[in-house]
């Protein structure tokens, strides 16, 4: 109890150190204001003033019509005829004034002379009121501080802020998975139902996925399913923290969760603190800190403490196997990305708030984007309303969704960039070679549409039509996926007997498939069947000392023979590969039916 009370403490101190520093850059800005709306009445007052000997005149000339005065000020307000602002003039006496004016009276002179009795405020010497805007922040400043004394008593204001409003509604698809959810959601509403029976819940969930597959969505909806706080931190931003600082950033993450329990504590990219305690040095050194505090305060739980830790990655093979231990993140689920009717389910709730034209059909994108995340999908929507937009469209029709489908894959359409011929013929041929060997491929999709007009980073591109959704790929498929990668490094090598750079995504992919085929999925006759990924160096000694160096023979035949199948394929089929490569140079695209042309004979 006395303990939570410190914590108390520390973080009030905290908070308040934190105001003030965001009300003293407010009072900056405003005194800053403040002096710029001085001058600018000065100005305003120069015009208005009138030099008392001119007053003097203008009373003689009998051109005032009224005197304000107030009772010991020697500020006076004055109205001219003619002239609908009045002005202010000071007068150096204001006893003999009074005189001279009723004097002007007795003589025949039309003026009002108003006496007013004297009020505070007028009467403020001129550095108060310079420091005025000062005083009223400094008042507002201690006024907050006392609110926050309340607020704190009154123990609302910081729950209520970290709820989150997302439910499993929010979350399309991931039926399996928002089930396994229900039973952590019924936990935190109903934590003594489960202490009762002795029942032991999962402290911490690992979340596995690619980004932008709803991890973070998924556990906020948890938080907000159980109506709970969700408290967050990024992984990433222990990076560039100075050394000791993640650990005790770890540390308060779980003071404020003991403090808010029942809730969520959410780590997402947690492999930036979590990856491998491999050596011992720099940066590593000051991960295992953080690493080692996580860790701590996870075993640390209390069996009454009612808080789920939720922790996301997409890199599950760096996690360190300390995390994996019982009482840490032992449960782990993974999230795939949407199958078609996710795809769909997605596109709906992302479509809800918009404009869709009644000919969109939302079937047919879901169709159309196998592989694509549910961030990929909710992108794509809202690029369609910018496209749509831009277009003047009063909805948005099915060519704004191509648009923004090509654009969220490919990246924007840069029809204005400038490109030597060279490059052209280089990028004509490289996306000609990956199409016509695709199109010789029984497992590859079919082409549906090729081009060289630059998008992002790629100089051109060639897109496939997509495949229903697949669970299994063979080893037929995945060789012959293979071919199709390096087809466009072949055809340079053919055609121009130069290579670029131009292929080395290509080349990237195609290494991974490679890899993964003779290590993770037992793809290799030599090899066996095998799982050889995530292993321990002491592990891997188990398959013989050489077995990186057998492992990386394998991978290189299976590459080897992609590329010379490709060519070989391209040397059979030049005339098609030629016909395609120029085609392109002329008109820069080549749809899915004039690409089927070329092959009708
Ligand atoms: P991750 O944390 O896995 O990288 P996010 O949860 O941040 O992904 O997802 C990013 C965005 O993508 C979400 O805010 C949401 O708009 C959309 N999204 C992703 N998955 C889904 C889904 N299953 N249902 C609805 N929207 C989704
Ligand atoms: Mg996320
Ligand atoms: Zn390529």
């Amino acid at each position: 109890m006395k303990d939570s009370n410190k914590q108390k403490n520390k973080e009030k101190k905290n908070n308040k150190i934190l105001i003030g520093i965001l009300i003293l850059a407010v009072l900056l800005i405003l005194s800053t204001i403040g002096a710029i709306l001085l001058t600018k009445n000065k100005d305003e007052e120069d015009k208005n003033t009138l030099a008392y000997t001119d007053l003097i005149k203008e009373i003689s000339a009998g051109n005032i019509e009224k005197i304000e005065m107030t009772t010991g000020s020697t500020t006076v307000k004055v109205k001219v005829k003619n002239e609908e602002e009045e002005k202010t003039s000071i007068v150096p006496n204001t006893e003999s004034f009074i005189e001279l004016i009723q004097t002007k009276v007795a003589e025949g002179n039309e003026i009002e002379l108003i006496q007013k009795p004297r009020s505070i405020l007028v009467q403020i010497p001129t550095i108060l009121l310079n420091l005025l805007p000062t005083i009223i922040m400094l008042a507002l400043f201690i006024m907050l501080f006392k609110l926050q004394g309340i607020g704190e008593k009154g123990k609302v204001y910081d729950e209520t802020e970290r709820k989150t409003k997302v439910t499993f509604k929010d979350v399309a698809g991931l039926e399996e998975e928002k089930a396994e959810m229900v039973e952590i959601v019924d936990f935190l509403k109903k934590p003594e139902k489960y202490t009762r029976m002795g029942a032991k819940i999962p402290r911490g969930v690992l979340l596995y996925g690619k980004p932008g597959t709803g991890k973070t969505l998924i556990a906020k909806a948890i938080a907000g399913e159980a109506n709970v706080p969700f408290i967050s931190m990024s992984g990433s931003e222990f990076i560039e923290m100075f050394a000791g600082l993640g650990a005790s950033r770890v540390r308060k993450l779980f003071e404020k969760a003991r403090r808010l329990a029942p809730c969520i504590v959410f780590i997402d990219e947690i492999d930036a603190i979590g990856s491998r305690r491999t050596s011992n040095s720099g940066a590593e050194s000051e991960n295992n800190q953080t690493l080692n505090q996580l860790l701590v305060e996870m075993d640390g739980f209390s069996s009454e403490e009612t808080i789920i830790v939720l922790a996301a990655t997409n890199r599950p093979e760096m996690l360190d196997k300390a995390l994996l231990r019982p009482g840490r993140f032992d449960r782990q689920i993974t999230i795939p990305s949407p199958d078609l009717k996710g795809r769909l389910d997605i596109l709906k709730i992302h479509s809800k708030e918009k404009k869709l034209s009644s000919e969109v059909n939302l079937k047919s994108i879901a169709e159309d984007t196998a592989g694509f995340t549910g961030a990929e999908l909710a992108n794509i929507l809202n690029e369609a309303a910018i496209i749509a937009t831009k277009n003047n469209h009063e909805e948005i029709e099915n060519d704004d969704i191509e648009e923004a489908v090509k654009k969220v894959t490919v990246g924007l359409e840069k029809k204005e960039r400038v490109i030597s011929d060279k490059d052209k013929r280089l990028t004509a041929y490289h996306e000609a070679g990956h199409a016509v060997v695709s199109r010789y491929l029984p497992t590859q999709s079919n082409v549906k549409e090729v081009s060289i007009i630059p998008r992002g980073v790629a100089g051109g591109y060639t897109m496939y039509k997509s495949d229903e959704d697949k669970y299994y790929i063979s080893k037929t498929e995945m060789k012959e996926k293979l071919i199709a990668l390096l087809g466009g490094r072949a055809a340079e090598k053919l055609v121009l007997d130069d290579i670029s750079t131009g292929a080395s995504n290509d080349i990237e992919v195609a290494t991974k498939i490679a890899r993964d085929m003779v290590t993770k999925y037992g793809m290799s006759d030599k090899l066996g069947p095998i799982d050889f990924q995530g292993k321990e160096p002491y592990e891997m000694q188990m398959f013989g000392e050489d077995i990186g160096d057998r492992i990386g023979l394998e991978v290189k035949s299976l590459i080897d023979e992609a590329y010379t199948k490709a060519q070989q394929m391209l040397i059979e089929h030049r005339d098609k590969l030629d016909l395609i490569a120029e085609t392109l140079l002329r008109q820069e695209k080549i749809n899915e039916q004039e690409f089927e042309q070329f092959f009708r004979d």
